[in-house]
C-alpha cells in the first residue's frame, strides 16, 4: 500500500540479516523476511516475516536476536519523533516442527519472544496486567495475550528504555498474525460504518463534510436529532461530541460508536434524546492520523490537542473546520451548546473518567460536576473518583480547556478517557479487561445519562421490568442542575422536585 507523502518513507520488499542498526526509522516494514545471521540462501519456512504496511499498520523496524526472540521497534509518529506507543502488525511464514519420539509424535509449536524496545512512554498498564491483543487468519476475533506472557520492565540492553517482552506460540503454519496494542479502529471501517448508517435512510440521522485533512479525507460531521429540531427558528440545546483527536486512541472510537448506535436506535431513551436535543458528533477528528498508524500526531506531526487556541486552515484543517463550527454555534441566538464532549482513551489509569475545567464561580464549578456524578451511577467502569478538575498550563491548548473559556457560564466541557487496558468494578479489586462492547457500552451510557440530566425520564414510555442499578461507587451528594431556560415545555417536568437519583428507570438494562 502506498501511502503516498513524501516525509513518509515506506521500505519496499526487502529481505535483511542486519542485527545492528542505529537508522532513524523512516516508515513500516514492508513484507520483511528475516534472516538468520550468515545466511544467504533463499528464505524457507520459519523465516518470519513482518509487515505492517497496511492502514493503521506500525512496526518500523525489526532485529533477531536469535532464531526465537526478535527485537521490535514502533515506527514513530510521522514527522514527529517523540511519540512512539501503538503498534499493529502482522507476522507470516511461521513453521510448526516435529519432534519423533518413542512412542507418539509430538507437535512442537514455534515459540518466539518479541521485545518492544523503544516505547516513548515508561508508565505504562502493562505493570498492571495490560497484554498486547492478537488474531489470526484462522481466530478472527481480537484477544488479549495471556498476562503471564508478558513481561515490562527497564532493560539494560535498550539504554535503559522501558521494554515490553511476550512470549507467543506459533501453532498453525498457514495462519497470518496480527499484533496491536489495543484494538484497532480504522478510518475505512469508520467510513463504512457511517456509509451503512446513511442506507438506512433515518429522518433524524444526517451526515456532512465538514471539510478535509491535508490528505484529503474526510472530516465527518454527523447531527442527530428530530427534524422538527431544525426547523427555522427553531430553539436548539446542542450536545458536540468529539473522538480520535489522538489517532492511536482507538477505544475513542467505539465508545463514539456506541453513542451513535444508541442515539439513532429505537430504544424510547434515545427517542426522546432525540427529541430534545441536538446531538453534534465529529466522531474522527484526525482521520489522517488514524490512517497512518499514528499514537498521537497529525500527518504533519501535530498534536492537534494542543493547537485548539489558533488552528491553522493549512496546517490543521479538520481542527479549524470544528472550532469554526462550534464558534458559529456559539454565536447563533437560536442555538445553546450545553456540552463539549471529547473523547480519549488513557494509557496508565483504570476506568472510564472525566476531566473538567476549574472555575472562580464556586456554583458552576459544582455544576460541572453533575454529569459525571450522573454518568457513575449509570456505568459500572465510570470512576467519579478518577474525575479531576484542573487548569495545566500543558493543557491549554486542549478542546476541553479552550472551549470551558469561550462558552458560557451554562456550557460544560469535559475530556472522557477510557482505559486502554481494563475497569475495576465497585466492591471488587480484580481488573476486568475492555472489551469492544464494553467500550461501546460505556458510550450508550455516556448517550443516556442525557436522559437523567435534563429530567426527562417522565416521558419514556413506561417498561413493566425496572432496570437493576449497577453501582460500583456510591458517588458523592450533588446538587441537581439548574437548568438553563424554560422546561415547562417538557411534559411532565413541571414541578418536578424529586432528583432523577429517585426516578425509577424504565429503560432496558444494558
Ligand atoms: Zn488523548
Amino acid at each position: 500500500m502506498n501511502l503516498y507523502f513524501p516525509f513518509f518513507i515506506v521500505r519496499g520488499p526487502s529481505v535483511s540479516n542486519d542485527t545492528v542498526n542505529d537508522d532513524p526509522i523512516g516508515g513500516n516494514v514492508s513484507k520483511y523476511i528475516v534472516l538468520p545471521n550468515g545466511y544467504s540462501g533463499q528464505p524457507k519456512k520459519g523465516h518470519l516475516t513482518f509487515d505492517a504496511c497496511f492502514e493503521s499498520g506500525n512496526l518500523g523496524r525489526v532485529e533477531q536476536v536469535s532464531e526465537f526472540e526478535y527485537d521490535l521497534f514502533i515506527r514513530p509518529d510521522t514527522c514527529n519523533p517523540r511519540f512512539r506507543v501503538w503498534f499493529n502488525f502482522t507476522v507470516e511464514n511461521v513453521k510448526e516442527s516435529q519432534v519423533r519420539g518413542m512412542v507418539a509424535i509430538y507437535r512442537v509449536t514455534l515459540r518466539v519472544i518479541f521485545n518492544i524496545v523503544n516505547f516513548s512512554k515508561t508508565k505504562s498498564l502493562y505493570r498492571d496486567g495490560m497484554a498486547p491483543m492478537v488474531k489470526s487468519t484462522s481466530r478472527p476475533k481480537w484477544q488479549r495475550l495471556p498476562p503471564k506472557n508478558v513481561y515490562y520492565y527497564r532493560c539494560p540492553d535498550h539504554r535503559k528504555n522501558y521494554v515490553m517482552s511476550f512470549a507467543f506460540c506459533f501453532d498453525r503454519e498457514d495462519d497470518m498474525y496480527q499484533f496491536a496494542y489495543c484494538y484497532p479502529y480504522t478510518y475505512t471501517r469508520f467510513q463504512h460504518y457511517l456509509d451503512n448508517l446513511q442506507k438506512r435512510n433515518m429522518d433524524y440521522f444526517f451526515r456532512e463534510q465538514l471539510g478535509q485533512s491535508v490528505q484529503q479525507r474526510q472530516l465527518d460531521l454527523l447531527t442527530i436529532t428530530s427534524p422538527e429540531n431544525l426547523r427555522e427558528g427553531a430553539d436548539k440545546k446542542v450536545i458536540f461530541i468529539t473522538g480520535r483527536v489522538h489517532p492511536g486512541e482507538t477505544p475513542s472510537s467505539f465508545v463514539c460508536q456506541g453513542i451513535i448506535d444508541f442515539l439513532v436506535s429505537q430504544h424510547p431513551v434515545a427517542r426522546v434524546l432525540r427529541e430534545h436535543l441536538v446531538f453534534k458528533i465529529a466522531p474522527m477528528l484526525n482521520p489522517d492520523g488514524v490512517y497512518l498508524g499514528n499514537y498521537r500526531c497529525s500527518l504533519m506531526g501535530f498534536d492537534l490537542n494542543r493547537h485548539w487556541l489558533d488552528p491553522s486552515p493549512w496546517a490543521h484543517p479538520t481542527l479549524h473546520g470544528v472550532k469554526q463550527l462550534i464558534i458559529k454555534m456559539y454565536n447563533d441566538p437560536k442555538i445553546s451548546l450545553e456540552f463539549y464532549i471529547d473523547i480519549h482513551a488513557h494509557s496508565t489509569m483504570m476506568n472510564g473518567f472525566m476531566y473538567g475545567n476549574i472555575f472562580e464561580d464556586e456554583e458552576r464549578f459544582q455544576r460541572q460536576s453533575i454529569f459525571p456524578k450522573l454518568l457513575c451511577q449509570n456505568a459500572e467502569d465510570f470512576s467519579y473518583t478518577s474525575t479531576s478538575f484542573n487548569r495545566d498550563a500543558v493543557k491549554a491548548g486542549t478542546g476541553r480547556r479552550f472551549l470551558g473559556g469561550l462558552l458560557d457560564h451554562t456550557s460544560y466541557c469535559y475530556t472522557l478517557e477510557v482505559s486502554f487496558y481494563s475497569y475495576i468494578i465497585g466492591g471488587t479489586t480484580s481488573a476486568v479487561p475492555y472489551t469492544e462492547e464494553a467500550y461501546m457500552k460505556l458510550g450508550r451510557n455516556v448517550a443516556r445519562t442525557f436522559l437523567d440530566y435534563y429530567r426527562l425520564n417522565p416521558l419514556v414510555e413506561k417498561i413493566t421490568v425496572p432496570m437493576p442499578r449497577l453501582r460500583k461507587e456510591n458517588p458523592p451528594p450533588y446538587k441537581h442542575p439548574s437548568l438553563r431556560g424554560s422546561t415547562s415545555n417538557v411534559p411532565g417536568s413541571r414541578g418536578d422536585k424529586k432528583s432523577s437519583m429517585n426516578h425509577k428507570d424504565p429503560s432496558t438494562p444494558f
